[in-house]
């Protein structure tokens, strides 16, 4: 007897549970288990609409790239195809071109971390090395330790390796060491394995808070006592307004933090340059994982942002950046000061983002919709908790739009909420 081929769209000879499915997707019954934790964001198809023109957009993180000397630019991309070119066209090295990373050690160096260019491993932007580290350290079923609210992306990733996250509140000086003392010792003694620690230390994505310095310690302690690796993501620290940057966590601790940096927010996130330090042991592995997906990071990318660092005045880039975003928060403040004056919103001191609770009772996923329809938009709080949280809440970023849009979208969004209550 010829065996049959097992029809497509079934999984041990069982047809699938939803016919419609089959036709959508001939491949549904042979994915991996872990793509089911891969979620599209239910908030895509308004944030196409959200693209518009016409709509203003306080829901993405984009810098503005404006302001970049793109003359400049364009020279550093001519001489690093003149000069360097069989370099930069070439493969590289799977931890990364050796000239950039000692130039890294200058850029972390503004905030306090003493490093070695081997300790450090560059990535395909900052989301690699989230990737990178969650795959290294985490299997299904494993803790991973965050904060209420957590960035939505690295949530995504904790998600695509089936991981369980716990978040731990944070206040106004950032994460709580109480309430991570709490968790911590909570999940011990229910048997479970907490594999990370993930935050957002400075200029929080999206509260918009900074772990204090007189936290920092407490923090580490506690992670050390529950013998819990810590991952730093820091694409913000430098873009502080009023302030210099407080010392990084890895500063204080070499071998029990993961540290990610980027150039995304501070030079241009197109080149996709991002970094990680890591214990020894850990950045072998890190640097393996690093070659089975990718191989190894883009040279030239890597090589146009050293020329850059290396030619380039990009401390005074990252000045323009500081004042060129106090501007915009302060837009932000005082549109909402003026126009949401029940809402409650933290004023950041650095970064991209506000993160407003609305009057009680409305729902800013529910909402959403209606913003998009009066032409704003945003990130409704829930895209930042693992477990659906966070509804009365919303991101605003203040990063992208002008100050005039900026004051605009507000008072469309003022509109939006008078209108809920009316509902
Ligand atoms: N971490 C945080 C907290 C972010 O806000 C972002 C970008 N929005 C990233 C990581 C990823 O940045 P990139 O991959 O561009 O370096």
């Amino acid at each position: 007897m010829t065996q049959q081929p097992m029809p497509r769209g079934t999984t041990s000879g069982t047809p699938t549970s939803s016919a419609a499915g089959t036709r959508l997707d001939p491949w549904l019954g042979s994915y991996a288990e872990r793509t089911h934790g891969m979620r599209s964001s239910e908030i895509r198809a308004l944030f196409a609409v959200a693209n518009r023109p016409e709509v203003v957009s306080l829901a993405g993180g984009m810098p503005f790239l404006d302001g970049l000397p793109l003359d400049v630019l364009s020279d550093v991309a001519a001489r690093v195809v003149a000069e360097r070119g069989l370099q930069a066209l070439q493969y590289g090295s799977g931890q990364g071109d050796q000239a950039l990373r000692e130039q890294i050690l200058d850029v972390m160096a503004l905030e306090g971390i003493e490093a070695h260019p081997d300790d450090v491993v560059v990535t395909t932007g900052s989301q690699q090395a989230l990737d990178l580290v969650t795959r290294v350290f985490v299997d299904p079923g494993d803790v991973v330790v965050a904060e209420a609210p957590s960035y939505v992306g690295a949530l995504g990733v904790f998600r695509a390796y089936q991981a369980d996250v716990v978040h731990v509140p944070l206040d106004e000086h950032g994460l709580v060491p109480e309430a991570l003392e709490e968790t911590l010792g909570a999940l011990a003694a229910a048997g479970r394995r907490v594999k990370l620690l993930y935050t957002v230390p400075n200029f929080h994505n999206p509260a918009g808070v900074s772990m204090t310095p007189e936290r920092r310690p407490r923090i580490l302690e506690i992670a050390r006592r529950y013998g819990v690796l810590v991952l730093e993501d820091n694409p913000y620290g430098l873009l502080g307004f009023d302030r210099e940057p407080w010392p990084a966590l890895r500063s204080l601790d070499d071998d029990g933090v993961v540290y990610l940096g980027s150039f995304s927010k501070t030079f241009a996130p197109g080149y996709r340059v991002g970094w990680a330090v890591a214990p020894h042991a850990v950045r072998e592995k890190l640097v393996l994982a690093s070659e089975s997906a990718i191989l190894c990071p883009s040279n030239a990318a890597q090589i146009s942002i050293s020329t850059y660092l290396a030619t380039c005045d990009w401390r005074g880039q990252i000045k323009s950046y500081r004042e060129l975003y106090r501007e915009r928060r302060d837009a932000m403040i005082s549109a909402l000061t003026e126009h949401l004056p029940d809402a409650t919103w933290n004023v950041p001191d650095g970064g991209f983002y506000t993160w407003v609770r609305l009057p009680a009772g409305l729902d800013a996923k529910d909402m959403l919709p209606r913003a998009v329809t009066a032409r704003v938009a945003y990130v409704p709080g829930t895209a930042f908790y693992y477990d659906g949280a966070g509804a009365d809440h919303m991101r605003l970023s203040y990063c992208y739009p002008t100050p005039e849009r900026i004051r605009e979208g507000v008072r469309r969004l003022a509109g939006v909420v008078a209108g809920e209550r009316e509902l």
